[in-house]
């Protein structure tokens, strides 16, 4: 069928908005008509090089639509339910899955080249050319077809805008904070930066039971919206941050720090893992550049029992915690409608990551036409 969808060419972009052709689902295939993406700092990675893709790809992963049809062996989802796309399959039974790890399901593996798991493309451009979606995915088309096990059922009565960003952006950063610390009741926590990603793991942090949640991020009007979703104290940068931090721990250092910059590289991680205390945990959900090097003193990762966690997906379970997510927003208990800074039409994209780039934007939110 036709489709709207914003594609990049070459590392460098723009992302062009174009006419695209999307495939009838394979058997345990679901098309989604896609009503809301949200603008993940990921995508942007594609565009910049840091995150290596296969190019020409459809972008978008932080999805929220309707299933318009299934194939012959969809047992999860159905025509007419609503849906979060994610990002990372949820299979339920490999390796990873079986063992509560759905965050790294083996059927990820390949997602950077966009195409099915079978190596077809779902996506084609005018000219003919087979192309894959952004993690196997292209939440900027408006309509997209994927595996069943990257969807999870979501109540009808969540507005899309608010459901696409639990899929990723809210499950990581809450997940980074609840799971990956784990933040324990009466921590004191650090996070830097405050985005899209960011200010999820300021709310898991809270719901954690944190006692006192710092926030380090250099954009003004950012930094004060964190208090909202529970920053207890605030500063433009962690070196700012150093005193607070010796006052409330006797100088020791935090009991969980959360990189959830734009873009991270060695010497910020060494930079968390420095005020991190004793027996504490540095969490990186972060992405950088491909370096390999990480100014940290082996030293104090020893005699400290500190811990470096990366996190991929806010180590969430999405099959169950997008569904909590969800439960715990109408029950009032976390924010979404405050993460949606801005609505654009795909039309306007590319001004929308300029937005990104410009601090301008918590989270922006594509709004697709139908
Ligand atoms: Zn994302
Ligand atoms: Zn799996």
């Amino acid at each position: 069928m036709k489709a709207k969808g914003a594609v990049l060419h070459q590392v460098g972009g723009p992302w062009v908005v174009e006419d695209i052709e999307v495939s009838e689902p394979g058997d345990n295939e679901v098309l989604v008509q896609v009503m809301a993406s949200g603008l993940c700092h990921s995508d942007d990675h594609f565009v910049t090089g840091d995150i290596p893709a296969t190019l020409p790809v459809v972008g978008g992963h932080e999805g929220a639509g309707i299933v318009v049809k299934v194939g012959s062996k969809v047992t999860r989802v159905a025509p007419g339910d609503h849906v979060a796309t994610l990002f990372i399959p949820a299979c339920g039974v490999c390796k990873y899955c079986a063992r509560g790890m759905s965050y790294i399901c083996n059927n990820g593996a390949g997602m950077e080249h966009g195409l099915a798991m079978d190596g077809t493309a779902r996506f084609h451009l005018s000219d003919g050319r087979g192309i894959g979606g952004s993690t196997r995915l292209g939440s900027f088309a408006n309509y997209l077809v994927c595996h069943e096990t990257q969807t999870v059922k979501v109540p009808k009565d969540i507005p899309f805008d608010l459901a696409c960003l639990v899929s990723c952006g809210v499950a990581t950063g809450y997940g980074a904070a609840v799971y990956g610390g784990p933040v324990r009741p009466g921590d004191v926590v650090l996070v830097m930066g405050v985005g899209g990603v960011g200010m999820n793991a300021v709310q898991g942090a809270r719901l954690a039971g944190a006692d006192h949640i710092l926030v380090a991020e250099p954009v003004d009007w950012k930094r004060e919206a964190s208090v909202g979703f529970g920053a207890t104290d605030v500063f433009a940068s962690v070196d700012e941050a150093r005193g607070r931090i010796a006052e409330l721990t006797n100088g020791q250092g935090v009991d969980v720090s959360i990189c959830a910059v734009g873009r991270v590289d060695g010497d910020l991680l060494g930079l968390a893992f420095e005020v991190t205390g004793k027996a504490g945990t540095c969490v990186l959900l972060a992405v950088g550049s491909h370096e390999k090097s990480i100014s940290i003193s082996p030293q104090d990762l020893t005699n400290f029992s500190k811990r470096i966690q990366g996190v991929l997906y806010g180590l969430c379970n999405p099959v169950v915690d997008i569904p909590m997510l969800l439960r715990m927003y109408q029950e009032k208990r976390i924010k979404l409608d405050e993460l949606v800074t801005t609505r654009y039409g795909l039309d306007d994209i590319n001004e929308a990551y300029a937005d990104m780039h410009a601090g301008k934007n918590i989270r922006g939110v594509v709004i697709h036409n139908h």
